[in-house]
């Protein structure tokens, strides 16, 4: 099945349902309006000359657009290309020039970024980009195009279309490096969709806030695949996050189910306000992204009325989600591990070093294979034979150990592994333990060069409001609890990391900036 035959199918079986709610735009669709809506737009982009497999961009905050676009371009058989909305004019035309882009769909301006003017320039220096197509002003001119080529040729392309042809390239986080573009076809991304709106069991009935970026797996698969393949309303609170925002809509719009990265989880917990919202529709939800901390999963089960909320681990090459962790799994496991392996695919922990299979509960790099697993790095086969062994096994990068019931606990990054004086150490252990404290309200914990012991671990606080703390007493306060060459060395007091747009921490800057400070 294709991504628009099952939108399809969800129209005819809930054409009422509402599809897609967007209070801050003032517009709402139901499912029968957004697969119009969808096919509108689709035969405007083949009457501007849009080809099956020709690469078209998106550059947007999270809009109504965004979710016609997605959709417009699947049932095209177009690539779609989801460009970050923080990208300034270098990388977007890095973008443009690495998946070879024809069209690019753009917004005017996003946080006083002049979108325009950057693409103007781009445009100067890359002639493949054939046309530009600004959604805030041109969506009526669309529309009135689609009328200049018949639902029959759109019938005609549609049906020639194939369920593992590519569909998107997805470009990875940058959370330890510069962003890959990985190559996902309707096979990938719509049956990780599906499984993800079965786990939650989603209905018509099921109302999902959607904070997370559509640019990222995590709005596009996870919040708007799943809600599609299950008829779910798909609600988004604004263009870009805002804490007491997300918590107004949800209490608003009666949603039954909130997404974010656990810093978003904690900005919402932690807001001044936060009392004064009523979460009683809420249900379920998904957190994911980074390690997801105890603490915060506890109080968002608790005080956020999210008693069946679920943790996702995944990766943007495996479509993304491999593990999940089910509303009926019992409590300690479903708030301390990433849950258990997604139907249709393969998991093996490996010693990194030697890739044969570690025994149960020892940490190794996870591995993962099966109908998820991207078509390949856009334009980089290097790259994907490196991460695509030759019997289809995808090396993920992260550390993760498996218990007897196949529950899944991620331990780290490879890359942001310790070794201390001969020790290993996962900032992961560290960060968990400092969470327990009562005036720390984020913490992260990396690795800095010394000479003495190869490596220091030095932890960046982040205070409750009214609390104080020096590094002295946190040392303090660690001693005793946790291992002597677990307590960090270095303690720095921020009010924030240094972050993607998807609201994942960037060590690796961290690690620079670190180094900078310490000379
Ligand atoms: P890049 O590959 O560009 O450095 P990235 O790996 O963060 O960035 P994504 O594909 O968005 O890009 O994120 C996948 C990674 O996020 C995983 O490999 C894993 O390290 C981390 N991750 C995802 N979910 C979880 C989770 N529930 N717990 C811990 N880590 C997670
Ligand atoms: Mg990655």
């Amino acid at each position: 099945e294709t991504i628009g035959e099952n939108l399809r199918r969800t129209a005819e079986r809930v054409p009422e349902a509402e599809a897609l709610v967007v209070p801050f735009q003032q517009r709402r669709f139901t499912y029968r309006q957004l697969w119009e809506e969808t096919g509108l737009i689709a035969r405007a982009l083949m009457y501007r000359g849009v080809k099956k497999g020709d690469r078209v961009g998106i550059w947007a905050q999270n809009r109504f657009e965004w979710v016609v676009v997605q959709y417009a371009s699947a049932r095209i058989g177009a690539v779609l290309v989801n460009v970050n909305p923080a990208y300034r004019e270098h990388e977007l035309e890095y973008v443009v020039k690495q998946s070879e882009l024809s069209t690019l769909l753009c917004s005017r301006s996003f946080r006083n970024a002049d979108y325009l003017a950057m693409v103007r320039a781009v445009r100067l220096k890359v002639d493949t980009l054939r046309q530009v197509i600004v959604i805030d002003d041109e969506w009526g001119s669309l529309r009135a195009d689609a009328l200049r080529l018949s639902e029959e040729e759109l019938a005609r392309r549609e049906k020639e279309l194939q369920f593992d042809d590519p569909i998107n390239i997805q470009y990875t986080s940058g959370t330890t490096g510069f962003p890959k573009g990985a190559t996902l076809s309707h096979h990938n991304i719509l049956n990780n969709g599906f499984f993800i709106g079965e786990t939650l069991r989603y209905t018509e009935r099921d109302r999902v806030c959607i904070p997370v970026p559509f640019y990222h797996c995590f709005g596009m698969v996870l919040a708007n695949m799943a809600c599609t393949t299950h008829g779910a309303a798909m609600v988004l609170p604004g263009e870009s996050f805002d804490p007491a925002t997300v918590m107004r809509t949800v209490q608003q719009e009666r949603c039954t189910a909130l997404y974010g990265v656990p810093t978003m989880f904690i900005a919402e917990l932690d807001h001044p306000e936060f009392r004064s919202f009523d979460f009683s529709s809420l249900r379920t939800g998904i957190m994911a992204g980074s390690p997801c901390p105890v603490e915060v999963m506890k109080r968002v089960q608790k005080d956020m009325n999210m008693r069946e909320v679920t943790i996702c681990y995944g990766m943007t090459e495996t479509s993304p989600v491999s593990t999940q962790s089910r509303p009926d799994d019992p409590l300690e496991k479903r708030v301390s591990t990433v849950g258990t392996i997604h139907p249709h695919t393969e998991i093996k922990i490996v010693d990194p070093a030697t890739g044969k299979i570690v025994p149960r509960g020892v940490p190794g790099e996870l591995c993962t294979r099966g109908y998820s697993v991207m078509l390949g790095y856009w334009n980089n086969p290097g790259a994907t034979r490196e991460a695509i062994d030759q019997a289809r096994w995808m090396h993920t990068g992260d550390l993760a150990t498996i218990d007897e019931d196949g529950y899944v606990k991620i331990v780290g990054r490879i890359k942001d592994m310790v070794l201390r004086g001969g020790e290993n150490i996962f900032p992961r252990e560290v960060e968990e333990f400092l969470y327990t404290l009562p005036a720390v309200a984020d913490v992260q914990v990396i690795g800095v060069p010394d000479a003495k012991y190869g490596e220091e671990l030095m932890a960046w606080v982040k205070l409750r409001p009214g609390y104080q703390a020096t590094g002295e007493e946190l040392r303090a306060f660690c001693k005793g609890k946790i291992a002597t060459y677990k307590i960090p060395r270095y303690w720095k007091f921020c009010d924030g990391f240094p972050m993607t747009v998807t609201g994942k921490i960037q060590k690796y800057k961290m690690r620079e900036l670190a180094i900078e400070e310490l000379g």
